[in-house]
Order: structure tokens, then sequence, then C-alpha cells
């Protein structure tokens, strides 16, 4: 058995719906659940017993948010070039 395929199934195994929410990418409403390992899901309202159970993230436009873990960090930021002089060696020559 993996993961449940209909909203019935949810809670027999042990899904339990924690809230409502809303997808910070498309913007569409999801149901929050945790699964029995504790772990929080967004997964696409089902309004009937018999709604397709499905993870939000599989149908989200926005996907990608989503894989955002799985990327390897390639953002790198060029270190601006500094040629400031700090202004307490002007005076150090003197004297
Ligand atoms: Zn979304």
């Amino acid at each position: 058995m993996g993961f449940p395929t209909k909203a019935e199934e949810m809670e027999p195994a042990g899904y339990k719906l924690n809230g409502f929410g809303t997808c910070r990418g498309c913007g569409e409403k999801m149901e929050w659940y945790i699964s029995p390992r504790g772990k929080k899901i967004p997964m696409n309202v089902m309004p009937n017993p018999s709604s397709p159970a499905v993870a939000h993230w599989t149908t989200c436009k926005e996907s990608p948010l989503f894989r955002d873990k799985a990327k390897p960090q390639e953002e790198k930021r060029p270190e601006p070039a500094r040629s400031v002089t700090p202004a307490s060696n002007r005076w150090r020559d003197e004297g």
C-alpha cells in the first residue's frame, strides 16, 4: 500500500486533516494533512470521499517551488571589487 488514492482512504491510512491553506506558488486552495510520520503534506482540495487524493505539488503550476530543496545552489554572488581606502590609513604616513 502506498499513498492513498482517494479522500476516504486518507484517514484509514493514518493521514489526518490539519487545516486549510493556499498555495504560495499558484494560489490554489489546499488541504494540509499530517502523514503517519508527522510530515505536513499539502493536498489538493477533496470535497468528496471519492475525490482523488493528490499531493498538490504533483499538479501545481508553480511546482518548481516545491523542488527547490532538490536543486543544487547555483546562485553565486560575485564579490564587488572594492577599492575603498579606509579613511584611517590616510594619515598614517605622516610623521
Ligand atoms: Zn500550487
